[in-house]
This record gives structure tokens, sequence and C-alpha cells, in this order.
């Protein structure tokens, strides 16, 4: 078995919910165990993200906006 190497140059994209992966594998591992199984329950105020826990939708708002947690 022959794997393709993408090295970094190609990014696989989740069209669910935008998240990157290097490794198409990883890509359709998370799109069949993390994506699509769930509602995307948290949403983002201040960008169209959205996300399944509110841990990762507060990682967001420190990482991405800057703004310490939420509650
Ligand atoms: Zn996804
Ligand atoms: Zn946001």
């Amino acid at each position: 078995m022959k794997y393709s190497r993408n090295d970094g140059n190609s990014t696989n994209v989740c069209f669910g919910c935008g998240k990157r992966y290097k490794w198409r594998d990883s890509l359709l591992r998370h799109q069949r165990v993390e994506c699509g199984n769930k509602e995307k329950k948290f949403c983002c105020k201040l960008c169209p993200k959205k996300f399944y826990h509110q841990y990762k939708l507060n990682e967001h708002y420190q990482g991405r906006h800057k703004i310490p947690k939420l509650r």
C-alpha cells in the first residue's frame, strides 16, 4: 500500500466546520467521529464559527478573539 504524501502543500479542510488537516486520513476520521455526528450548538457571537463543545468555544474566544473566558 502506498500513501500519497502531501508535504504540507495541500491542506484538507473540513467543509463542515472549517478545521484543517494536513492528512486526508485525519480529515476523514474527523468527519466520521467528530463532525456530522453531533450538532454544533455553541456558536461564536463574533464570527460564523460553531463548536460542539463549550470549552472549544471558550478556546476559540481566547485564541481567536483574545477574549478571556466567557461564562
Ligand atoms: Zn469538521
Ligand atoms: Zn469567533
